[in-house]
């Protein structure tokens, strides 16, 4: 099958019903994820069937969790080579985005690729997250922030939560040990005024390996004290 035939499949089956258009903009952002991955460390996976699963389909469980047809305003913290971001930003266009990054080289292509499927409504940022969330346009801006794959919970609510505006969600994707990681950030959702709301555990086709999506809100403002320097969090989670 080709690869639109089978994309279109597979999101059918959770529900997602995508237009020509957005099976396009789907398999562009397949070939210079490939291509572009022959010059620049973006991604492992590369097989066809593969990237459909853990990065197309994955990205999008999002919406298991979140209302996505609510939600005006979205931020991919350490997004990488556009993950979730991107197939978010495909499947929900009207959503304005923001996608992270520390490494200039991956927003680089990220530029690439908004301006190959036309992506309007998206910007690629280069920046720890620690400086940008002092940013004032960004600070306590969102709706929804997302990120996969970048640190601990607790790391990466220190990251996360001073985007969001106070009523709005993160949501974490997770592996299995996500639930150590709950476990041991009570004390980091106290100081930065959130709580976990959800945690939802499911698994991708023919994948053994359990899924989290932690869905965590932000209940009210950041003390300013947070993020605390580059590389503060690391160092010394709250
Ligand atoms: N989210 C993508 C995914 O799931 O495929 C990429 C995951 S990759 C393992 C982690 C990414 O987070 C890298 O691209 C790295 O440059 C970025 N990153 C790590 N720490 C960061 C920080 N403090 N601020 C912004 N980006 C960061």
């Amino acid at each position: 099958m080709e690869f639109k035939e089978k994309l279109k499949a597979r999101a059918l089956k959770e529900e997602i019903s995508l237009s020509p258009k957005q099976l396009d903009q789907f398999e562009l952002f397949y070939n210079m994820l490939i291509e572009t991955n022959k010059s620049m460390n973006l991604t492992a996976i590369t097989d066809e069937d593969e990237v459909i699963e853990k990065h197309f389909i994955d990205s999008l469980s999002c919406r298991r969790v979140m209302d996505m047809t609510k939600v005006k305003t979205c931020i991919d913290v350490g997004t990488g080579a556009g993950f979730p971001g991107i197939p978010l930003k495909i499947v929900y266009p009207e959503i304005q985005f923001v996608l992270v990054d520390s490494l200039n080289k991956r927003v680089g292509f990220l530029n690439e690729v908004k301006k190959a499927l036309g992506l309007e409504g998206l910007e690629a940022l280069h920046g720890r997250a620690e400086d940008l969330a002092r940013d004032k346009s960004l600070r306590a801006s969102f709706d929804l922030c997302v990120s996969r794959a970048v640190a601990n919970l607790s790391v990466l609510s220190e990251y996360c939560i001073p985007f969001v505006r106070t009523n709005g969600y993160f949501v974490s994707y997770k592996g299995k040990k996500g639930l150590d990681e709950i476990t041991n950030a009570q004390n980091c959702m106290n100081v930065l005024g959130c709580k976990i709301e959800n945690v939802d555990e499911f698994h991708l086709e023919e994948d053994e390996a359990e899924r989290l999506l932690i869905k965590i809100k932000k209940c009210k403002g950041t003390p300013k004290l947070y993020p605390r320097k580059a590389g503060t969090p690391t160092k010394n989670p709250l």
